[in-house]
């Protein structure tokens, strides 16, 4: 399944440090078909859901985040790196490998249990959709699904997000 997508996904070694593989999705996303059948299969997976808002990740949850928000005819609320969001914010940390780094989200972007669809391009250690997590918790959103075009199996990405919410991804690499 989705093998098609799976060919337009592209590995570059060494970026952008050494010894990461970065799979990079823009193969797939300048191919009008393979584009639109990344959205389509979110939307096949969430139609029924009644999903009020995704939440996407900086940056490239965006990409597949606002499409998939317009059909599901949901709104889109941004996660973003600290210092970019205009008005007042709530803010978390997460661990990278060399360091730490933070997501802000607007106050005012999710009200008590609206039902969230979080989105982002890939899941690695799962840090940074946990903290997504934490920040859409802290609102009051309800969290329906964390969901992934790719989902680097070995990192364990997966268990860190089961005390939050189910994982869904489309294209899994168990080893590299
Ligand atoms: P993590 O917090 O470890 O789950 O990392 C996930 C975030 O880092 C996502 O926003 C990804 O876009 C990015 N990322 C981590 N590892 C890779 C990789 N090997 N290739 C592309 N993006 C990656």
């Amino acid at each position: 399944m989705y093998e098609d997508i799976k060919l337009n996904i592209r590995d570059v070694s060494d970026f952008p440090q050494k010894g990461i593989l970065f799979k990079d999705i823009t193969p797939a996303l300048k191919d009008k078909r393979c584009f639109g059948q990344i959205i389509e299969a979110f939307y096949d997976i969430f139609k029924n859901e009644n999903i009020d808002k995704i939440a996407a990740i900086e940056s490239r949850g965006y990409l597949i985040g606002a499409p998939l928000a317009y059909k599901l005819g949901c709104g889109l609320v941004v996660l973003r790196k600290p210092g970019k969001l205009p008005a007042k914010t709530i803010k978390e940390y997460y661990e990278l490998e060399y360091g730490r780094a933070a997501l802000e989200i607007h106050v005012d972007a999710i009200s008590p249990n609206e039902k969230i669809l979080i989105i982002d391009d890939l899941i690695a250690t799962g840090g940074t959709v946990e903290a997504a997590c934490k920040l859409v918790t802290r609102l009051g959103g309800k969290i329906v699904s964390a969901a992934f075009l790719i989902e680097l199996e070995k990192l364990g990405g997966r268990q860190k997000l089961k005390s939050y919410t189910q994982t869904i991804s489309l294209i899994k690499y168990y080893g590299a």
